[in-house]
């Protein structure tokens, strides 16, 4: 195993109506789909479809949800020996997409909201990298830093979706990875006198972060270091749809670092692969093979 996720396991329960019902309105939508979802889990499949060895630490319940939302994982081979099943419902996604393509999310957490630090492994050898998300409690999120830094692992952190930032968690992180909207977070938490992305980016390297990436959507991604930047424009597709574009370049990208790819060609990869993850709709379905992007990338 070289790839440690800590992150989220949900079950997607997607319904397509014409609108998003109004506080107090029902519509009456199509059947319901049932996927598998969760920023942990979508990542940790976008990391071992692009060939890197992965296992998950986070927890599901024993109710009829958790199966659907182990599917992918268990296909992609993700190694799911940490994984705690608990007496709680599996986290849950309702989702409504509206015919003008606009959606609305709820979560119901459920067994994520139940992982504590004592679920996190105890032994870290034989990762190198461990990659990280926003979907579990803080103060998990910030013992599995500590601890992943401390045994000598590359921490890589997407702080996604945008909460509060946490100084102790950015310590720990050497690879932090947000969009527009977590970047203007921190910036605002942080007083950054950035005046633009690069300038906001480049000020969260003195939290002490090596790396800093923004992903741009359609503009590609920028990413800044103690001495370098950056910036790759989005690999031309034309998007179906968008959802888990992110996840796809944050499991990409620490999948190619992690097989010794120098950070410039994991970046390319990254958003090759997160474009390719845009011409197909759904998340884990949606993310490329490692021989499609191979031959994207040829
Ligand atoms: P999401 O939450 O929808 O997964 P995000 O906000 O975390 O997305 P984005 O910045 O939207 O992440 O997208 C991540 C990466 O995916 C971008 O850096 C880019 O490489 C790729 N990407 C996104 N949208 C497009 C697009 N329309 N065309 C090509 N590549 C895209």
């Amino acid at each position: 195993m070289t790839v440690l996720v800590v992150g989220s396991v949900n079950a997607d329960l997607t319904v397509r109506a014409p609108s998003i019902p109004a506080p107090g309105e029902t519509v009456l939508g199509e059947d319901a789909r049932v996927s598998p979802g969760g920023k942990g889990a979508n990542q940790a499949v976008a990391a071992a479809r692009a060939g890197a060895s992965v296992a998950l630490c986070g927890a599901v319940g024993r109710d009829p949800f958790r199966e659907p939302a182990l599917s992918g994982l268990t296909r992609a081979g993700v190694d799911l020996s940490g994984l705690h099943h608990l007496d709680a419902p599996t986290g849950l996604a309702l989702i409504t997409v509206a015919a003008s393509g606009e959606n609305a999310i709820t979560v119901a957490s459920g067994a994520n909201a139940r992982v504590t630090p004592a679920h996190l492994p105890a032994d870290l050898r034989g990762f190198t990298h461990l990659l990280l998300q926003g979907e579990l409690s803080p103060e998990v999120t910030r013992e599995a830093a500590r601890r992943a830094h401390a045994a000598g692992l590359t921490v890589l952190h997407n702080a996604a979706p945008a909460r509060t930032p946490d100084p102790d968690l950015l310590a720990h992180t050497h690879h932090l990875l947000v969009n527009e909207h977590e970047l203007a977070a921190f910036a605002s938490a942080f007083a950054s006198g950035g005046e633009d992305v690069a300038g906001q980016a480049r000020d969260l390297l003195a939290g002490g972060p090596q790396a800093v990436t923004v992903t741009l959507g359609a503009q590609g991604s920028l990413t800044v270091t103690g001495d370098s930047a950056y910036r790759l424009p989005a690999f031309p597709v034309t998007p179906v749809d968008t959802t888990g574009a992110g996840d796809t370049f944050c499991g990409v990208l620490t999948a190619w670092l992690a097989q010794g790819h120098p950070l410039p060609d994991a970046l390319h990869a990254a958003g090759v692969a997160a474009a390719l993850a845009c011409t197909r709709p759904g998340a884990q379905d949606a993310m490329p093979s490692r021989e499609e992007l191979a031959a994207a990338l040829a």
